[in-house]
């Protein structure tokens, strides 16, 4: 409202006033004039209260009545906020429509939810895909997929890896869950149909599973009569070296092969199989003693045992990423190099470390050093008997036990690998 509209009603208050002083003066008793010119003034403005009070109640969406002076300007503006409002009421309302379409049209469930895990909504493919229905609004998540896994994935909100499901409706039907929090505590939850990927995926794991598993057999015949040809004293000098090859490369393609076994079986199954608890001292010395068994390192294998924590898990996949990782060790440095293995734990869980004074890796190598075959120097390193797998065989343990995979490593002057499990997998 303007300055000067507020100073013609203090001007027509006064001009109202005088007329009355002026007919008191004239006629007798100006305080009644007075008094009488207020009630009326006070009448009016009441009146006009009463109307834009009905008016905002009573007629949502009318022209406000005609009034003079300010009253008019305070219906004008009103108006004006009220028009502003349904406009963006309009906008909004259409924008939800698209949003709900374009959601309604993705081929993944999508259910929203509030802080405090309960359906705000969802679309028709979440009741096909997690059997949510309409009515389910207000419910608890989970209370309708009680998969303990996808409770478990609620409660700890660790939402930067997807989870793996299979969909209460249809058991066939396998889903990778997303939980994407926004807002203040929202939550968007989008569960994919990923049957055929699935499916691909488990060919190509049998496939390489059962390739090995073949392989074995004849394998394991040549490398026997091998074995005898070397034994034989009358075999004839220029088959001596021939043979000796031969009995390396067939060592080699053995441990190709049980590498490879061991990784499908590992990938058969997503968790440790086992959850014992694992004495971690006990196995830390088995791999110092196996490891010097291998060279000549009596005194370089060095043991620092400060937890007396074990690891809940399966005993035979620890002692298997913790050998690979010593065995690592000793193949990529000098013999006179010093190992150390060191297990301790704090308030985050428990460390396996082996560190190495070996040849080093280079920063650019690191990300890629649990591929599979994947090799810093492919052929020196294949030379050293390594088939490549060892590493990827220790993240898949490493990832059944909840555990994580660290490297640091400076060129030349050595590594340290550190497996850090969690707290929850520790056992006092
Ligand atoms: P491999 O059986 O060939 O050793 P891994 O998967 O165990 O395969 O290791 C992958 C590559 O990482 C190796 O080929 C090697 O180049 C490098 N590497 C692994 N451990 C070490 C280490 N302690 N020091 C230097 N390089 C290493």
């Amino acid at each position: 409202m303007s300055r000067s509209a507020w100073g013609l009603v203090i001007v027509r208050l006064l001009a109202a006033v005088g007329v009355a002083v002026a007919a008191g003066l004239v006629f007798g008793q100006p305080e009644l004039w007075v008094i009488g010119v207020l009630a009326g003034y006070l009448a009016w403005n009441l009146y006009h209260v009463y109307r834009l009070d009905r008016w905002l109640r009573l007629r949502e969406g009318t022209r406000p009545r005609k009034a003079i002076g300010v009253w008019g300007q305070i219906y004008a503006e009103f108006h004006r906020i009220r028009q502003l409002n349904r406009d963006r009421k309009k906008r909004l309302n259409r924008l939800l429509k698209e949003f709900r379409k374009s959601t309604s049209a993705l081929p993944d469930a999508s259910v929203v939810l509030n802080a405090k895990n309960e359906i705000t909504w969802r679309n028709d493919v979440a009741q096909r895909f997690l059997g949510i229905a309409k009515k389910d609004r207000g419910q608890k998540i989970d209370l309708l997929l009680r998969d303990p896994d996808f409770i478990e994935y609620l409660r700890r909100k660790q939402f930067d890896r997807p989870l793996s499901l299979r969909s209460p409706v249809d058991s066939r039907i396998k889903l990778t869950i997303r939980i994407i929090p926004y807002g203040t505590g929202q939550q968007l939850l989008l569960a994919k149909d990923v049957t055929r990927e699935a499916r691909l995926e488990k060919i190509r794991k049998d496939f390489a599973g059962n390739a090995s598993h073949e392989l074995r057999s004849p394998l394991t015949v040549i490398s026997g009569y091998l074995d005898n040809l070397e034994a034989d004293p009358e075999k004839p000098d220029s088959w001596k070296e021939p043979i000796r090859e031969m009995v390396v490369q067939s060592a080699r393609m053995r441990s190709l092969i049980e590498d490879l076994l061991t990784l499908s079986r590992l990938e058969a199954s997503s968790s440790a199989t086992n959850d014992e608890p694992v004495d971690v001292r006990g196995l830390a010395c088995l791999v110092r003693k196996d490891a010097l068994a291998a060279g000549p390192r009596e005194g370089a294998v060095e043991l620092k045992l400060e937890s007396e924590a074990a690891i809940r898990g399966a005993e035979t996949e620890l002692y298997s990423a913790f050998w690979n990782l010593v065995q690592n060790a000793v193949k990529y440095s000098a013999p006179e190099g010093v190992i150390e293995i060191r297990w301790w734990d704090d308030d985050d869980g428990g460390y396996f470390s082996v560190k190495d004074t070996g040849a080093g890796i280079p920063e650019s190598a690191l990300p890629r050093l649990t591929e599979r075959f994947y090799r810093v120097h492919k052929g020196r390193d294949r030379a050293r008997g390594g088939t490549g797998l060892g590493l990827a065989i220790v993240k898949h343990v490493l990832q059944r036990h909840d555990a994580s995979l660290e490297v640091t490593s400076e060129l030349g002057k050595g590594s340290l690998f550190t497996c850090h499990f969690p707290r929850s997998r520790l056992v006092e």
